[in-house]
């Protein structure tokens, strides 16, 4: 245990857990195809700029960063072999029955609505583009990776969706700048 509470700020965390995704081989634009995936034949006119620009905006939420940092860690640790058993071959082995990994991406989901959870099983299920690479890599072990990336495709998805009706019914609201995004929801 320490001693003194080391505070560790928003930006801190930000920058880690981009870097982490980033290092795992998981690029904002191959999230971001499978938004625009998601979201194209509702909205013909949308493009992949948006899609990047939703996936960012779901990364600034404290909670998706917090579910990377902890999905991640586990992952490399599994991969080093520096976890105890039986822990270690659950998670080496992606054990079908295992479900923490889902569990802990899902937990990050409900703050974007009824869309991001039916997303968020659908990718599950189909695990299209980057998702469908991660889950069948062996190169490494993805078992957290490839459903915090079905998390943060839904999450972003679904947080488009919204806006994109908000535009289309011409009201005053606008696609909020970065910085002007609330951490959680
Ligand atoms: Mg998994």
């Amino acid at each position: 245990m320490r001693d003194e509470k080391i505070i560790v700020t928003g930006d801190i965390i930000s920058h880690h857990a981009r870097t982490k995704l980033q290092e795992r081989g998981v690029e904002i634009d191959a999230i971001a195809e499978i938004v625009y995936a998601l979201q194209h034949p509702y909205a013909p006119n949308l493009t992949m700029a948006e899609c990047v620009e939703s996936v960012d905006a779901v990364l600034i939420k404290r909670e998706i960063q917090h579910a990377i940092l902890v999905g991640i860690e586990l992952d490399v640790l599994a991969e080093e072999g520096r976890l105890s058993e039986p822990l270690l071959s659950l998670i080496t082995g992606d054990e079908g029955l295992f479900g923490v990994d889902e569990t802990i991406a899902l937990g990050s989901v409900f703050g974007f609505g009824s869309i991001a959870v039916t997303s968020f099983g659908y990718l599950d299920k189909e695990k299209t583009g980057i998702i469908r690479e991660l889950d069948r890599s062996t190169d490494q072990v993805n078992t957290f990776l490839d459903d915090l990336v079905c998390s943060i495709a839904a999450n972003a998805s679904a947080r488009l969706a919204h806006r994109l009706r908000d535009r289309d019914e011409a009201t005053t609201v606008v696609i909020r700048k970065p910085e002007d995004e609330e951490l959680i929801g």
